[in-house]
């Protein structure tokens, strides 16, 4: 392995592993700041882990780092995307566009990428839902109003070559196996180059950040429940080095797996704390704190507000669902008490 700069979202061309190079793509407006696109060389020439998002001079980006493996845009024949968040897939129709690459993206995003197809906008309907039932309709609505003056182009959202199921697959040649980990979406894939000893974790396993839970269309089915099955999952598979999409390369999974488990813990154990009596997700959303900083919830900007009450969401229906907390509705509105 060579050493990562400093900044992991220094843009160029960095060698993680034997034919595998790490391409930070920009993010606009976004905490993440940079999606990790890795270009892996096989016998079968070259193929993407993630597309990255298509926002203007992204693909330029993607460009530049690929010729400094000596290759072009058209040599990228597959191109898989770890899960439908436009940050990690919306490039990709771009590339079957402009270079013919076949794009191939896990089956259990199907349903999300018909329902942004039908909605035609990019409004976060089932977040907006579960703002509701957790006392933030305010918020919706204003989260309904930014999110109108946003542009919607049909095409980031065009379906992919092959919806992908679990099991062996042929990056560049390379066999890797794809792995489902629901949680983070519906149809999160990550994958295990075996030979190699590394992991695409996609943004089921990041380095520094805990992944938003429930962020996507379609049912909301226990998200944060799966998400922690699914990391649990991973520490009964051979240990491997990371390979995230946002963040440094390297370090166990293991390690961070354990770290995550154990932060939702803490979330759970802090979110039963402040059910001693009945409270809306958005008030035990603003009796925590939030962000590696620890911020004030009232410090966050509306999305991140968004995201926070639906991850309060994700942890009040864990809590029920083991027994340790009640939920009572009246008109769609749910308080939660400690049973
Ligand atoms: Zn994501």
């Amino acid at each position: 392995m060579t050493l990562p700069p400093n900044d992991w979202t220094a843009a160029g061309c960095h060698r993680v592993a034997d034919g595998v190079h790490r391409i930070p793509l920009p993010m606009p407006q976004d905490g993440l700041r940079a999606v990790n696109v890795y270009a892996v060389e096989g016998p079968a020439g070259l193929a993407l882990v993630d597309a990255g998002w298509r926002v203007p001079g992204a693909l330029e980006v993607l460009e530049e780092g690929l010729a400094t493996l000596g290759a072009r845009l058209t040599d990228v024949r597959d191109v898989y995307v770890t899960h439908v968040h436009r940050d990690h897939y919306t490039l990709g129709p771009e590339l079957r566009r402009t270079a013919g690459a076949s794009v191939h993206l896990g089956e259990g995003e199907r349903a999300g990428v018909e329902a942004i197809q039908a909605l035609g906008h990019n409004q976060p309907m089932e977040s907006l839902r579960q703002l509701r039932r957790g006392g933030a309709a305010r918020l919706a609505q204003a989260i309904e109003e930014l999110m109108t003056t946003e542009v919607w182009e049909a095409g980031d959202w065009e379906g992919p070559d092959e919806w992908l199921r679990p099991g062996e697959v042929s990056l560049a040649g390379r066999p890797v196996e794809a792995v489902a980990v629901p949680g983070h979406t519906k149809g999160h894939l990550v994958f295990h180059d075996h030979a190699a000893g590394h992991l695409f974790t996609g943004d089921h396993v990041l380095p520094t950040i805990s992944p938003s839970i429930g962020f996507e269309l379609g049912e909301w089915e226990l998200p944060l429940g799966h998400y922690l099955e699914s990391l649990a999952s991973l520490l009964r598979r051979p240990d491997a080095t990371m390979l995230p999409a946002h963040g440094h390369p390297g370090g166990s999974v293991h390690e961070r797996v354990r770290e995550l488990l154990a932060h939702h813990d803490r979330r759970l154990d802090a979110t039963h704390g402040l059910l001693r009596s009945p409270r809306t997700g958005l008030e035990v959303a603003r009796g925590l704190t939030w962000t590696r900083r620890e911020r004030p919830f009232e410090d966050l900007d509306p999305f991140n507000r968004m995201i926070a009450v639906c991850e309060t969401m994700a942890h009040l229906d864990v809590l029920v669902e083991r027994g340790a907390a009640q939920a009572s509705y009246a008109d769609g509105l749910a308080r939660f008490r400690r049973s």
